[in-house]
């Protein structure tokens, strides 16, 4: 479902140069979680950036669901990215929209009517825990109602894949647990492949089939989480 071919990133040139990412080999099946953990400045947000090209690799190239995003020109890769949700560690909600209209944003944007948007964003809602919140604003969430919106604003256009970046960085270990078992339950019931990053072991443990340790800018291990936990 995602494959990334010998993907590198550096930022910036000449002396100041950084480069963030080695050459790197990934590979990801139809519903799996996958999960890459390393320390702070490992390369992690980089990594999942190139995968729906928020960041441009500098070199390599990347596949999901059969399509050569790299290869793609701007209106085509808009469109490809449908395929791609994203949800992050600070949400990115709207703050000046309520929770309807935030979930209902990409539908907009792909042009569907009222009445479709009504539907799917009410289906959503209650699909994260939501219902009943539609006319609240971002501001009178908890951080982990404000996850479960932004996972429902991912997933609107039905994509194939989810990028977790540090989803559950900035929430309490309880919420943390609610927010992977949403996770979990969407990636069973609706089949979608996952790949997260994030610092902490516990997630890894909690959720991915696999894991990938990444550190300065190299995957180092891959493998099943069964296997890793049962010879480290
Ligand atoms: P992580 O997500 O694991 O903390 P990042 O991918 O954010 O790691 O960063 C990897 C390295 O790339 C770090 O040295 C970081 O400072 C550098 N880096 C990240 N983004 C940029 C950028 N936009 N410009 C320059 N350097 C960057
Ligand atoms: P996180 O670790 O949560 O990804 P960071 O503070 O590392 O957050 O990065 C926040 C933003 O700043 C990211 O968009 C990243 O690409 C950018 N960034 C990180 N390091 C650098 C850097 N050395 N120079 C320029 N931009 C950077």
């Amino acid at each position: 479902m995602i494959r990334l071919n010998a993907v590198a990133k550096t930022y910036g040139a000449g002396a100041s140069a950084v480069q963030a990412l080695k050459p790197v080999d990934l590979q990801v099946h139809q519903g799996e979680i996958f999960g890459v953990i390393g320390a702070s400045g490992a390369g992690k947000s980089t990594l999942i950036r190139c995968v729906n090209l928020l960041e441009r690799p500098t070199q390599g190239s990347v596949v999901v669901d059969g399509i050569t995003l790299t290869e793609l020109g701007e209106r085509e890769l808009t469109l490809a990215r449908r395929k791609i949700g994203m949800i992050f560690q600070h949400f990115n909600l709207l703050s000046s929209r309520t929770v309807f209209q935030n979930v209902a944003l990409p539908l907009e944007l792909a042009g569907q009517t009222q009445a479709q948007i009504r539907a799917r964003v009410t289906e959503l809602l209650k699909l994260v825990g939501l219902e009943g919140r539609a006319q609240a604003y971002p501001s009178e969430l908890s951080g982990g109602q404000k996850q479960r919106v932004a996972i429902a604003r991912a997933l609107a256009p039905e994509p194939k894949v989810l990028l977790c970046d540090e989803a559950t960085s900035a929430l309490d270990p309880q919420t943390t647990q609610s927010i992977l078992a949403l996770l979990k339950e969407i990636n069973q019931r609706l089949g979608l492949t996952i790949l997260l990053i994030t610092h902490e072991m516990e997630v890894v443990k909690s959720i991915c089939d696999k894991v990938a340790i990444i550190s300065n800018g190299e995957l180092i291990e891959q493998g099943e989480v069964a296997w890793f936990f049962s010879h480290a």
